[in-house]
């Protein structure tokens, strides 16, 4: 693959959106309407205008700084030498969970991008110039060492006893991309599963094992940009070379950064989530559920997987197939879904606020009647899994292999 030159991060990647007259057409910015916490007018061409709560920092700590509104607007007055970085300004910059709920209410960017990116840019912005926050200093020195956000220096362990081949070992046209929590509880359920499920199909696939690097979820939206290109760029060559067709990812941010990648360097591969996967598998006859289990149970649409990458229908698909199984929907549901606060490095920066998140999810779970809570991704498991003990929550995928 080409050497690439090095790309535009920080406020220079975003300028046109911070009102600069010399970007082609004009640029644009935040029109202060406030439909992004909540208080904006509701868009007449929305048959949905989703619930009042928006932004989970602001429905936390009730100031209107904690908005995507003002995230924009501090921004731009940074861009124009207008107000300094100061600790009160990272600490509005650094509460965004990265949740993309603003990308369903905000059209003013015609980029596919929502306000949040505003924030992502402004985090490339301190990265840049100061470095990271202590907070998150220890993930990016493990990106840098072991090109993953936990510093686990043995990946692939998730996959031993498995009999599963890696793609140095095998030329599979299809590969299973674990994901880098894989190796951690709250990642390994859904990638063990996921195995078990393809192998049972008879897949023609392979992994990476130790050869394994992060998608770049954290690199991307904690603000370290160079690291976030470098991981991409290193997993697009590492498919290319291999001739993989099809990325089936475990966990639902990886499915949304890998869906991110430019689609020239990657022009005939297909990526999907393992519950796409499955889903084509049972619309086929190729999965059949034949055990029954009696629960009611609700799904809870991660951030990045629903919002960022547009997966609604698979999950339900699956649970609406399994006998026994009564699926409720919560209120807060598919692109309205309320963020569990796992994402954009809150739990280090802000542990609070990622808290509140959880537990507001759960128990909204719990008041619709819902006796366990599935999801598919390692940010929300581990968020859940800091959260208070009010609802039980479990791996989606590991819940369909063992309804098999
Ligand atoms: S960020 Fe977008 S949705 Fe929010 S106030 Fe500005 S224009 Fe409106
Ligand atoms: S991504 Fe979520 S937390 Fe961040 S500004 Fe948008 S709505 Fe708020």
């Amino acid at each position: 693959m080409d050497v690439k030159t090095k790309e535009p991060s920080g406020l220079a990647r975003v300028r046109r959106w911070l009102y600069v007259p010399d970007a082609g057409e004009r640029g644009t910015g935040c029109v202060l309407c406030g439909s992004c916490y909540g208080h904006g007018p509701v868009n007449p061409m929305e048959d949905d205008p989703g619930p009042k709560t928006k932004c989970p920092p602001y429905d936390y700590y009730r100031f209107q700084r904690f908005t995507p509104k003002s995230r924009w607007l501090m921004t731009q007055r940074v861009f124009h030498g207008l107000d300094a970085i100061t600790p009160e300004l990272k600490e509005v910059i650094y509460t965004c969970t990265n949740c993309l709920m603003c990308q369903e209410t905000c059209g003013v960017r015609d980029d596919g991008a929502g306000p949040w990116d505003i924030a992502v840019a402004m985090r490339e912005e301190i990265a840049n110039t100061e470095g990271p926050i202590e907070p998150h200093r220890p993930m990016y020195e493990a990106l840098r060492r072991a090109n993953n956000p936990w510093g686990t220096d043995a990946r692939g362990a998730w996959a031993a006893r498995l009999g599963l081949k890696t793609l140095r070992e095998h030329k599979a046209p299809t590969l299973l991309f674990a994901g880098c929590s894989a190796d951690r509880p709250e990642g390994r359920a859904a990638a063990v599963a996921l195995a078990k499920l393809m192998q049972k199909a008879g897949d023609d696939f392979a992994i990476l094992g130790a050869d394994e690097s992060c998608c770049g979820l954290y690199a991307r939206d904690l603000g370290f940009r160079d690291e976030y290109t470098r991981l991409r760029d290193m997993n697009i060559e590492t498919i290319r070379r291999a001739g993989v067709g099809t990325v089936v990812t475990a966990c639902g941010s990886c499915r949304r950064i890998w869906g991110e990648y430019p689609k020239d360097d990657l022009p005939s591969v297909r990526v999907v989530h393992g519950v796409e996967y499955l889903d084509e598998l049972a619309r086929s006859g190729n999965l059949k559920f034949s055990k029954k289990i009696t629960k009611k149970v609700a799904y809870h649409d991660p951030c990045h997987l629903g919002r960022g990458a547009g997966v609604y229908d698979a999950p339900r698909n699956l649970l609406r197939a399994i006998p026994g199984v009564e699926l409720i929907e919560m209120p807060r549901n598919r692109r309205w879904s309320s963020c569990c606060g796992g994402g954009g490095g809150v739990p280090e920066s802000y542990p609070d606020l990622a808290k509140w998140s959880a537990e507001d999810r759960l128990a909204e779970a719990k008041a619709a009647g819902v006796e366990l809570l599935l999801t598919t991704s390692a940010v929300c498991h581990r968020s859940f899994a800091l959260a208070g003990k009010i609802l039980p929550t479990r791996e989606l995928l590991e819940f369909i292999a063992e309804s098999l």
